[in-house]
């Protein structure tokens, strides 16, 4: 598993803010993917009424997912290939070390995989002396600068040309330039000579289909493409969630996909993969292995409140309009999954407790679902998961958190409903307001325990006259 650092999610979010590069690179990527899509659902044939069709597709799949797996792994041993079942992270690491081992593999190529990324899976590798390359352009940079994705599609949208330029001058030993073109030909000319020595290629998938036996890949570099048909041995990992059931469910999902991740009609790259190379081709890998992961999505799929999480096919659109990711970025979720998706997934994957600020940190503007390609109701997530810190759970083993919250509104819910006591307090805030530091009519500080709503905001003082009483004063009537 990758390192988690889901309890420094505060710290990190601040560090988010403070940085001035990355506060413009997430807008511009806001700009850039986020507007553009819902216009790209308005584009679609169907109209963005797809959406919906496609929720009830992926709860279907989800719901017969026993079912539509085996299918899948049935149609794809019949063309010689092999699949794996996986129930966690090691499962699937020491499957795929002990195939690099058997089979002697000196270097891997990647495709981009959040599932790798999840697993931890190239830290393994390195470890057992294989060479790991990633080809997609932002994980290669990543890659070379020792870090970590900071957005689903984009993995490399914190770091500025000027970064990537010093980056290759100390890695790829290349004179410094900050020009686009230049810098993709230097990554290019590195990576070319990976693919054509390397023994074996790692993709992710992003949809499955059962009827078909075949898994999808996108991308808009073509260096899929090169992973899967170069090296002679080929390994997709698959979350076990990314399964349809028919080719028109597929077709349906894939185009939402594209437009929820960056807007685009297609991605630049489609490749379907169904097994090793059959006689009548000339390219393709002579072994093909399929792990099929689950890592915890089991029980996602076991209660119902979270089911609908598997229905995500990491599109990554919620990112792209999240208030809350557009400020803090992605390194300050602390796992693989960033922005509403991560702010479920996460908490569900390595512990409610302990990733409680991450579902606490979103808005529940609704705008992720908005967005979502499948209309996945995050914000209900994000509110069950609160609902599960507050009160204990014991399935989840959940420990309860915040009693003084939960104290705070206990008493909150007494005030209410105790208008004549609600009032005294009301008054004796009014009072005690005036006891604080001020400024043209504004709280410059509130004390401790509250003092969070004025880091960086005043708080008006409250009025003199509450709403109740200009209420009776007007003599109106309800
Ligand atoms: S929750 Fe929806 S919008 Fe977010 S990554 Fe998953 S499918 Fe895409």
């Amino acid at each position: 598993m990758m390192d988690i650092s889901t309890e420094k999610y505060r710290s990190n979010a601040r560090k988010g803010i403070e940085n001035r590069v990355l506060q413009k690179a997430l807008y511009n990527l806001q700009v850039r993917f986020g507007r553009g899509t819902a216009e790209a659902y308005r584009r679609l044939p169907e109209g963005p009424e797809l959406r919906r069709e496609a929720h009830r597709m992926r709860a279907e799949a989800i719901e017969n997912l026993d079912i539509l797996l085996e299918r899948l792994a049935e149609n794809i041993r019949g063309r010689g290939g092999q699949v794996y079942f996986a129930e966690d992270a090691s499962a699937a690491i020491d499957y795929c070390l002990n195939l690099a081992r058997s089979r002697r593999v000196r270097r891997v190529v990647k495709g981009k995989s959040m599932v790798t990324e999840e697993i931890g899976l190239n830290d393994a590798l390195i470890a057992a002396g294989i060479d790991v390359a990633e080809t997609d352009l932002g994980e290669f940079i990543i890659q070379l600068a020792g870090e970590h994705p900071s957005h689903i599609i984009a993995p490399a949208i914190h770091k500025t040309r000027k970064d990537i330029g010093r980056l290759f001058v100390e890695k790829l030993s290349i004179p410094f330039t900050d020009d686009p073109p230049t810098l993709t030909r230097a990554a290019r000319k590195a990576l070319r000579e990976k693919f054509l020595s390397a023994d074996m290629g790692i993709t992710g998938c992003n949809l499955a289909c059962a009827e078909t036996g075949h898994i999808t890949t996108l991308s808009n570099e073509g260096n899929i493409r090169m992973s899967t048909t170069l090296p002679r041995l080929q390994v997709v990992f698959m979350g076990m969630e990314r399964i349809t059931a028919r080719l028109e469910d597929h077709d349906a999902l894939l185009r939402l996909l594209a437009r929820g991740a960056a807007a685009q009609t297609m991605a630049g790259y489609v490749s379907y993969i169904g097994g090793p190379r059959q006689g009548w081709e000339n390219d393709g890998p002579e072994e093909f292995h399929l792990v099929i992961l689950d890592n915890g999505r089991s029980r996602m799929l076991a209660d119902p409140r979270f089911r609908e999480m598997l229905y995500c096919i990491r599109c990554a659109a919620c990112l792209n309009v999240c208030p809350v990711y557009g400020k803090i970025g992605g390194h300050a979720y602390g796992f693989t999954y960033s922005g509403p998706v991560g702010a479920v997934v996460t908490p569900l994957m390595v512990g409610p407790n302990r990733a409680a600020d991450l579902c606490r940190g979103e808005t529940l503007c609704e705008a992720c679902k908005d967005a979502c390609p499948v209309d996945i109701d995050i914000p209900r997530m994000l509110l069950e998961l609160r609902a599960m810190l507050a009160e204990g759970d014991r399935a989840w083993k959940v420990r309860r958190t915040a009693p003084l919250e939960k104290m705070f509104y206990g008493l909150w819910a007494f005030l209410v409903t105790h208008p004549r006591l609600y009032h005294l307090v009301q008054q004796a805030t009014f009072w005690g307001a005036k006891l604080m530091p001020r400024h043209d009519g504004r709280i410059r500080k509130l004390p401790p325990g509250l003092d969070g709503w004025t880091l960086s905001r005043d708080l008006p003082e409250p009025a003199a006259e509450s709403f109740r009483q200009r209420w009776k004063r007007s003599g109106l009537s309800v």
